[in-house]
């Protein structure tokens, strides 16, 4: 098959937030095959799928200079424990540390997951643009003047969110002491420019390895104090984006007893050490669906560090966009998805099935989107994904009523007529001048912009131009955004 895949940068409002050259964080979207700009998803054909996934540029978590300051000040204080503190020093025997996994869930989280694993240690010396991770892999980075020396466990899907929801505890890798404590640093960094505030603590182990964990939200760092014993497992701190950070994560890095860099993984490219200083030591990739969901836009949106903006729901009416979404961790080339529908009755409805053509991206997402027509009969509704012998399964409900007749979200405004022609009436709550009204299609792709030009209750909007098919208004203003489905008619 001879297929132009279609690649899209959206834009992830980096502009404002970047410094530089180039770009901190993008998403790229795939849609395969190139067929669906045009297509009318009505019934049960899904649309393509629509395809992304995050791409690391030339991030900086933690410079040779910095690290240097950073062990040396770990030396002064180590001395100064073992003055003031000697009870607390763990004893001190030559075997290396066998690591839990650093980060948990809060208690009561209970989605599929909510990290990937993006970066890990750059085994190649070289650098720029010289990758090699212990698996002879190349899911690392390096930049200008260094090597990623470290694992970064990432929050996925919906960073900000899940940061806010404090979501991702981080927890000593093993038994030792807290050497370094940093903390009252800002956490919401969206940028990686070497900034050296970040929250964090680094642990020294029974060997005389250390343990560094980066990046933490500012105030949810542990209460103990710099001298003081952890055990493995015990609570550190909380994902977030402090320091040289563009996304809240964590930052695992280890370091031997004579601070060499060590790579917690075992594996054929691995020079560092020879063995897994794991105790249980994960596959390269595992393959798993953090989030199942429905939305009303086939897009989502970041805009770094505000929280994002989701676009889910569950609940549709005829005229809706319905975009069904896999949020997935290590996306392997050439695995397969089993999709299926099964409708209010519980009878399958329809089923399709997905083949990942592209090479393994560790953190993307997958969706399909319909025009819902009458098709989709009233009820609850199952979106079932089965993927590498496990299955992820997501209810949502069809009203079967037209859309014009559910409010969605606020029930501020009013458009009428709805279906329109050629123009539609916005009313109900008062319209201030400034505030931005977008029309866009099914793709997110804005059609017509407008500047509300007084303040006003209503205001007659022109649809001239607009193809037929299923839009979506939003009316953005101070308050924040209100979004309406919007049929256009012939
Ligand atoms: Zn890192």
């Amino acid at each position: 098959m001879t297929t132009t895949t279609k690649i899209m940068v959206l834009a992830i409002a980096l502009t404002a937030h970047s410094s530089g050259a180039f770009s901190q964080v993008e998403i790229k979207i795939k849609t395969w095959p190139n067929t669906e700009m045009n297509a009318n998803h009505t019934s049960y054909i899904p649309s393509d799928v629509k395809a992304g996934f995050l791409h690391t540029m030339q991030p900086n978590c933690l410079s040779e200079a910095e690290r240097k300051l950073l062990m040396e000040e770990a030396d002064r204080n180590f001395e100064m424990i073992k003055r003031n503190k000697p009870d607390q020093i763990i004893q001190r025997i030559a075997m290396p540390p066998a690591f839990i996994w650093p980060v948990q869930p809060k208690a009561g989280f209970n989605d599929y997951g909510y990290f990937t694993v993006q970066n890990l240690v750059d085994h190649n010396a070289s650098f720029p643009n010289q990758l090699l991770d212990y698996n002879c892999g190349n899911r690392t980075y390096d930049w200008a003047g260094g090597n990623h020396a470290g694992t970064d466990i990432i929050y996925w899907p919906y960073p900000w969110r899940r940061m806010d929801e404090e979501v991702m505890e981080i927890r000593a890798a093993a038994d030792g002491n807290i050497i370094i404590k940093k903390d009252g640093f800002f956490d919401r960094m969206c940028v990686n420019a070497g900034n050296p505030n970040w929250n964090g603590i680094v642990l020294q182990h029974s060997d005389g390895s250390r343990s560094i964990y980066m990046h933490f939200k500012n105030g949810g760092i542990t209460n103990k104090g710099v001298g003081d014993a952890v055990a493995a497992g015990e609570y550190l701190g909380l994902a977030a984006s402090s320091g040289s950070s563009n996304w809240p994560h964590l930052h695992f890095e280890v370091s031997s007893s004579t601070l060499t860099p060590m790579d917690p993984y075992q594996g054929n490219c691995n020079s560092m050490n020879p063995i897994s200083l794991w105790q249980t030591q994960h596959p390269y990739n595992v393959p798993t669906v953090n989030r199942i969901c429905s939305k009303y836009r086939t897009i989502d949106y970041y805009s770094c560090p505000n929280p994002e903006i989701t676009f889910e729901r569950d609940t549709f009416s005829i005229g809706d966009t319905l975009s069904l979404w896999l949020y997935v961790r290590d996306l392997v080339q050439n695995t397969t998805f089993q999709l299926e529908l099964f409708n209010p009755s519980n009878q399958l409805a329809n089923s399709w099935s997905f083949t990942v053509p592209w090479a393994t991206w560790p953190t993307s997402y997958l969706s399909w989107y319909w025009m819902v027509d009458p098709w989709w009969v009233q009820g609850w509704w199952k979106f079932k994904a089965t993927w590498e012998g496990n299955s992820y399964e997501h209810l949502f409900f069809m009203t079967g009523q037209p859309s014009g007749m559910i409010e969605t979200d606020k029930p501020s405004f009013r458009l009428f007529p709805n279906p329109a022609r050629e123009s539609t009436m916005l009313s109900g709550r008062s319209l201030q001048k400034g505030d931005l009204i977008f029309i866009s299609n099914s793709l997110g792709q804005i059609s017509k912009t407008y500047a509300v030009p007084d303040d006003s209750n209503e205001m007659a909007i022109s649809l001239e131009g607009l193809k037929s098919g299923y839009y979506t208004l939003s009316v953005k203003s101070s308050i924040g955004t209100i979004y309406k489905p919007l049929s256009i008619i012939d």
